[in-house]
């Protein structure tokens, strides 16, 4: 019997993120640290604006490329964060979430056979999506002393490489690079000829100085298509809305794939994100209350024995488990069964996130003490 399934999907593991998330669902008082998801409910004047779109009768498609409405919108709002200008007739693409347009940018521009640069430990989503287009990920491992920074000097492109993905504020370590470390990448980048995927989805969730957009570095507009979306500063993950901008030959060979599998992203969805740009104060609300509980997991951490690097963005903990003995699979497995906290082992983000464990702080202040709690019972049981 021929084999029904192709090759590149059958190579590829379900996400192992998911598994954790379906153990912990059949079990009772579990507080999960698993799920890179805010707990805040969408703020209510973006909920109302999709609501009175509904009442008004918008059920319809859009352009292929979005509304212009939000384009331009998400143009002024780039434009005032950034620096970089945008055409919202041809440079900017309104997606179902980063996770579609993640898709679109590496279809377009990959050829099977091509190298892509992936830094670990990173968000789940990277290797597979490279691999269903055919293309190679070339993984670079980041560790804790470096601040699990991309190092340039650790890039080595071949004719083969194509592009570079990049995530900062990243998943899931919360790590952040400034300006003169993206400069360095910046550098290589120009020097092979390469494209810059730069998912900055959680930029807006920066705690320790101001973020900085790749696309804004001298000479890199032209080399970058920049992701960003609404699920997380926002909220609004269910609503699946995000975006891609980028110079016009790239987004437009997007919009090409787009316009075939996804025609356009929900109306009801866009008319919500073009009230978010205007609802900043409740963004601020929800970015300074991770902030709060950012400050409560590292103390936390130290608190209980775990080497925690010091996240500067995003809402993951990424704590070191090395001094238990344990792999972070085990650790992760264990800490479920034993104390019913849901945590993800580092290793499901790549071989160098072995030794770690995923600790999303998107949960209550009392949920967070008690997963701390809870963590701490299991460590001290550990070395009884
Ligand atoms: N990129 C990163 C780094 C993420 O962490 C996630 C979700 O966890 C996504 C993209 C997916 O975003 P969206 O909900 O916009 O598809």
């Amino acid at each position: 019997m021929k084999c029904r399934i192709a090759d590149r999907v059958n190579q590829i593991r379900g996400s192992g993120i998911r598994e954790f998330f379906d153990i912990a669902q059949q079990m009772e008082d579990v507080i999960s640290l698993g799920v890179g998801e805010p707990d805040f409910v969408t703020p209510w004047s973006i909920r109302e604006a999709c609501i009175f779109a509904l009442e008004k009768g918008y059920t319809s498609y859009t352009s292929n490329w979005g509304l212009m409405e939000l384009r331009q919108a998400l143009s002024d709002y780039t434009y005032r964060e950034t620096g970089v200008y945008y055409n919202p007739e041809d440079e900017i693409l309104i997606t179902t979430g980063v996770s579609e347009a993640l898709d679109l940018a590496l279809r377009a521009i990959l050829n099977p056979g091509d190298e892509v640069i992936l830094h670990e430990p990173s968000y789940v989503s990277y290797k597979p999506c490279t691999i269903f287009t055919g293309a190679t990920p070339v993984c670079i491992d980041t560790s804790m002393e470096e601040g699990f920074k991309l190092r340039a000097d650790k890039m080595k492109p071949t004719e083969r490489t194509k592009a570079v993905v990049l995530n900062y504020p990243n998943n899931p370590t919360g790590a952040i690079m400034g300006r003169s470390d993206l400069e360095e990448i910046a550098d290589v980048v120009t020097e092979h000829d390469l494209i810059v995927i730069s998912d900055e989805i959680y930029s807006k969730l920066t705690y320790e100085g101001r973020h900085t957009c790749f696309s804004s570095l001298n000479g890199m507009k032209e080399r970058t298509i920049l992701l960003n979306g609404f699920s997380k500063a926002y909220a609004m993950t269910g609503w699946r809305i995000g975006y891609a901008m980028g110079p016009s030959d790239l987004i437009g060979a997007m919009m090409k794939i787009h316009q075939y599998i996804m025609l356009c992203a929900p109306i009801t969805a866009q008319m919500a994100a073009l009230e978010a740009l205007r609802s900043s104060n409740e963004v601020e609300k929800m970015v300074a209350e991770y902030n709060r509980r950012r400050r409560l997991m590292i103390q936390g951490m130290k608190a209980i024995g775990l080497e925690c690097f010091e996240p500067g963005g995003a809402f993951y903990a990424f704590p070191s488990i090395t001094p238990t003995g344990l792999t972070s699979e085990e650790f992760a497995r264990r800490l479920l069964m034993d104390e019913k906290v849901v945590v993800i082992p580092g290793s499901v983000f790549g071989a160098s996130g072995e030794g770690f464990i995923r600790c999303a702080y998107a949960v209550s202040e009392y949920e967070l003490k008690d997963a701390l709690e809870r963590m701490g019972e299991f460590i001290s049981g550990l070395t009884k």
